[in-house]
């Protein structure tokens, strides 16, 4: 059995392994895909003392790190289930899809999240080439440019609030025929020079030139018209789901988004049971704080094993 088993391999997986290991302690990492998010990133340019990297070379530099160690990585290994200990102290367990079961006296839950896609023609060929999805991330790549954000909620608002300071020009596309977002942040996005909302709105199509994005098509819910926007950017700020379908039946318990409830310690619900990055309740999810979480996780594991009674 392992003595910390971390379940995902993103930067909190990797942060949360290297620190076990390095206490000298069997760890196991099993990720459905080693690197997460990273993978699907080109330029990272926050991650600081690194002024720019690409999540491909930042991936492959955890994965290096973590094998720097003794970890026992089991990459392409999906969990679908968790079983907590029966006794304070015992061993929990986790499925895998493979039929496989893996045992370990402290987990770590780091599956990280997804954002959800618009799905029309033109975002996936042109993700990383104009369409994004975090303003923290990629806000500064659009300075006086033209983006539009889709998405009327909270998160869309704030992007759209965010970017207007970077960016020439905003325009918020909501599909149904008000905005979502709390009264105080429509407040002050109406009171921004630059932005136009547009309500009653399906996007359609994002355009490009083949390299990168030029423009976006919506169809007008009330007219039936469709319309045509010339822009460089385009925020999808529909959602980020937690990857945590898998812990429904686990008792670890869970915020009304399907977020792993964590304590100031990054402990869940269930004693020996931690969580750290995207796929926890902590807020503004990046990959410096999905390290630092997943660090904090691994050194309160360690502190938990150190006080289960010798056996
Ligand atoms: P993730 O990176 O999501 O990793 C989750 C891990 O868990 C993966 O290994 C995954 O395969 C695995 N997993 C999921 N489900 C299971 C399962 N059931 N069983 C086993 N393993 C599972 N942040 C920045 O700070 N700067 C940026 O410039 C930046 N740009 C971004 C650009 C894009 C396009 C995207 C999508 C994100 C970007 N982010 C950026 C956000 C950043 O990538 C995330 O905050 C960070 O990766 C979260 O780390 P994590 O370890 O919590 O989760």
């Amino acid at each position: 059995a392992f003595e910390v088993l971390v379940v995902g391999g993103g930067p909190a997986g990797a942060a949360a392994a290297i620190y076990a290991a390095r206490k000298g302690i069997r760890t196991g990492v099993a990720a459905e895909r080693f690197g997460g998010q990273v993978l699907d990133t080109m330029d990272i340019e926050n991650f600081i003392s690194v002024p720019h990297t690409e999540g491909p070379k930042l991936a492959s530099a955890l994965e290096q790190h973590v094998k720097d160690y003794e970890v026992d990585v089991m990459n392409l290994q999906k969990a679908v289930g968790l079983v907590p200990a029966k006794t304070p102290g015992g061993l929990h367990e986790i499925k895998l899809e493979n039929g496989a079961n893996l045992k370990a006296r402290t987990l770590i839950l780091s599956t990280g999240a997804r954002w959800r896609n618009v799905n029309v023609p033109g975002e996936a060929e042109y993700k990383n080439k104009g369409v994004a999805y975090c303003p923290h991330c990629d806000g500064p790549l659009f300075k006086g440019k033209r983006v539009a954000v889709i998405g009327g909620g909270n998160s869309g608002v704030e992007a759209a609030i965010d970017l207007a300071g970077i960016v020439a020009h905003v325009t918020l596309i909501e599909f149904d025929s008000q905005l979502r977002a709390d009264a105080v942040l429509q407040r002050k996005l109406a009171s921004l020079p630059n932005v136009t909302i547009i309500k009653s709105a399906m996007t359609t199509e994002i355009h490009g030139d083949g390299s990168k994005v030029n423009g976006l098509t919506y169809k007008d819910r009330t007219s039936d018209t469709a319309h045509r926007v010339d822009l460089e950017g385009v925020f999808v700020q529909i959602g980020l789901v937690p990857n945590t379908e898998w812990l429904k039946d686990s008792g670890v318990a869970l915020s009304p988004r399907g977020e792993i409830e964590v304590d100031y310690r990054g402990e869940t619900s269930i004693p020996g049971v931690f969580a750290a990055g995207d796929a926890t309740v902590t807020p503004y999810k990046q990959i410096i704080i999905a390290m630092g979480e997943g660090a904090k996780a691994s050194l309160s594991a360690f502190d938990y094993l150190i006080r289960l009674p010798a056996s």
